[in-house]
């Protein structure tokens, strides 16, 4: 018996041994294997005459015995001599990468998907077997050889026999048990779902022994009518697809081609938003296939939720959903890259291939970018639908990146406008501001309905003013907004907060004489609610109603709402005023209990006051038994 080199071993104790749950992977691997052994008979028969082949006999058999518990994968392409059967599967092909992962997988306490996510090669057999057997003839030899092994300490190789060149490779699948079940794999269903899920596009086909059903042929002298009988047959089929659908030219695929292979490759119902597809050519090619979805999954916004793009090297599923191929804000978009430069071993280069992903995921966030854009510019409706599935990615973005991601994401943004009644982009919405307004107003009412929100006497009051408001209702949305700042250098600025400075120089003026010509009556207020807000001050900016209530500093009553509920932050607040409405008739009223020495009287209209104000912006009270006793005490 020959022994495994050590690192051979390591890596088999850690297959056997299972570090990595993802058994199902060992045909992908002995099916490229194949593949590349065909692959390789092939470019030889291009230079080497004595070699010809015909390219429609190529072709990639699987076969299993249920009974024997034995699956068999062979090819008739180049052929193992009886050296390269020691060379090649004694010692593992590409010890560096290989070492590279058995080094991490043991750093990282077993529970990496590094060998899942790359090619794990040949000893993947042993995940699933106990004992593997390869009988291989080289081209242009008429010796064969039978490698065997029980894949724990060494394998031994002896003559054997095989009719043509080519190798294959016989399972025998361990006997499975409550936690394993391995005979999963020894039934035609099994099988066929491996060879389409992972190998569907291997260049050769893929042939099975499979279960079909004919039409028996009519008894003779059966009347026309009689009906058709089905009989069950076995027959040989070819599993995979082959040709992948990225890989074809665009031109020559439907739409209705593109729908139906996202709604069967990703498990929707509906068809996707958008398509896109293109070709990279030069350091790295590749071809990618990309989906925005019509709609968000059920568990989009949820912690489950895994973005990525399926990975594919050579037509062979590498990775079903690689992270790095997309960033967090469009993580909705659902597809394939598939590049025959990158090598379904990981390979000496981990490095250099990590930033071959990053070249392809820079592509691919722009190709993603400008769909949106057009699909903004072209179909407006479409776009809206988009944004109310998956607006919240694209704002999460600006926010996690700490604004800036801006660049990319602000002129994807929508947002209500209360003066046209409709979403609106922040371009839009700087194109229609008023001469003179420097900034971007917003109202922020988590949870609450646009109507709601456009009802705010802040609202109402900047309207009035023929300014228009943005309404946010998003718990995201302020903390997105500030984030971000500015955008086309116009700040963005909270209706709610103190320094609006929307009212004139006159008016500001007014309002200070107001409240020094009733200095006793805001000092009496402010008393009151000492302890709620900040302070008591004359409005510039109401018109209807008596009060409203708005914020000094950087929390916003929306954010302190957002904050509440978070764990950690229940403890931060906004600073509050409340702004009296000097023309409202309550105003005078207050001012005559002032006169006449009601300061209980002026206490509990400011109560009041204080309070309906938090109603109206949808917050509660904070003594609804308080405040319920205060409004009685007015009917009695
Ligand atoms: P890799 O495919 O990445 O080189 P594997 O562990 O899968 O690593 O295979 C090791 C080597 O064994 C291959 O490089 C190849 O030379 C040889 N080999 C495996 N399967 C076959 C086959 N079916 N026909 C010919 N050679 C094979
Ligand atoms: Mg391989």
């Amino acid at each position: 018996m020959r022994k495994f080199k050590t690192e051979s071993k390591k890596l088999l104790d850690l297959m056997i041994n299972s570090i990595y749950t993802n058994k199902e992977i060992f045909l992908r691997e002995l099916i490229s294997n194949a593949s590349d052994a065909v692959d390789k008979l092939y470019f030889k028969s291009l230079t080497d005459k004595s070699a010809a082949v015909d390219k429609d006999d190529l072709c990639i058999r699987v076969n299993f015995d249920k009974g024997a518990r034995t699956i068999i994968v062979s090819d008739d392409g180049i052929g193992m001599t009886k050296d390269e059967l020691d060379k090649n599967l004694g010692t593992i092909a590409h010890s560096d990468s290989q070492n590279f992962k058995t080094e991490n997988a043991e750093q990282q306490g077993g529970d990496v998907d590094i060998i899942g996510q790359f090619g794990v090669g040949f000893y993947s057999s042993f995940m699933v077997a106990d004992h593997v057997r390869v009988v291989s003839r080289a081209f242009g030899s008429d010796e064969a050889y039978a490698w065997e092994s029980d894949g724990v300490e060494g394998y031994t190789i002896e003559p054997a026999e095989r009719e043509t060149h080519g190798t294959d490779v016989i399972l025998s699948i361990k006997e499975g048990s409550l936690e394993e079940d391995y005979d999963q794999f020894l039934t035609e269903e099994g099988l066929t779902y491996l060879i389409t899920h992972y190998s569907n596009y291997v260049r050769y086909p893929i042939r099975m022994l499979v279960t079909k059903q004919r039409p028996k042929p009519k008894p003779v002298g059966a009347p026309e009518d009689a009906k058709t009988e089905w009989e069950t047959y076995k027959g040989i089929e070819t599993i995979n697809s082959m040709v992948p659908i990225w890989k074809r030219k665009k031109s020559d695929v439907t739409a209705e081609e593109y729908n139906e292979f996202y709604k069967s490759d990703f498990h929707d119902y509906e068809n996707p938003a958008r398509t896109v597809s293109f070709h990279a050519e030069g350091a790295l090619n590749y071809d990618a296939l990309l989906f925005i979805p019509s709609r968000a999954p059920y568990d989009m916004y949820s912690r489950e939720y895994q973005k990525g793009l399926a990975l594919y090297s050579s037509n062979v599923l590498i990775m079903e959903k690689c992270e790095d191929l997309v960033p967090d804000y469009f993580n909705f978009v659902r597809g394939i890259v598939d590049s025959q430069d990158l090598t379904l071993n990981i390979s000496r280069e981990t490095l250099q291939q990590n930033s071959q992903l990053r070249a392809i995921a820079r592509k691919v966030e722009k190709k993603i970018k400008s769909e949106l854009d057009s699909m903004r510019e072209d179909d407006r409706e479409a776009y809206e639908a988009f944004f109310e599935n998956f607006g919240r990615s694209l704002k999460y973005g600006i926010y996690a990146s700490r604004g800036e991601k801006a660049d990319v994401l602000a002129d994807l943004l929508l947002f209500y406008s209360a003066k046209m009644n409709k979403m609106v982009t922040l371009r839009e919405y700087v194109e229609d501001m008023l001469e003179g307004q420097d900034s971007i107003l917003y109202h922020f009412g988590v949870g609450e309905t646009k109507e709601r929100l456009g009802k705010s006497p802040i609202v109402k009051a900047v309207l009035d003013k023929g300014y228009d408001v943005l309404l946010c209702n998003d718990p995201i949305d302020e903390f997105c907004l500030q984030l971000m700042g500015a955008y086309d250098e116009k700040p963005m600025k909270n209706v709610a907060t103190e320094d609006l400075n929307l009212g004139s120089e006159d008016e500001k003026a007014d309002a200070q004489a107001v409240e020094q010509d009733n200095a006793d009556l805001f000092s009496t207020m402010q008393k009151a609610l000492e302890g709620k807000v900040e302070k008591v001050v004359v409005s510039t900016r109401l018109v209807d109603e008596p009060a409203c209530l708005t914020t000094t500093g950087g929390v916003s009553l929306g954010m302190e709402r957002v904050l509440s509920a978070a764990e950690g932050y229940e403890g931060i607040k906004s600073a509050r005023i409340l702004e009296i409405n000097p023309k409202h008739p309550v105003f005078e009223v207050l001012k005559d209990a002032q006169d006449l020495g009601q300061t209980d009287k002026v206490s509990l209209y400011a109560g009041l006051l204080y309070e309906q104000s938090l109603l109206i912006e949808g917050l509660s009270v904070e003594d609804p038994f308080e405040f319920a006793k205060a409004v009685v005490s007015l009917m009695v």
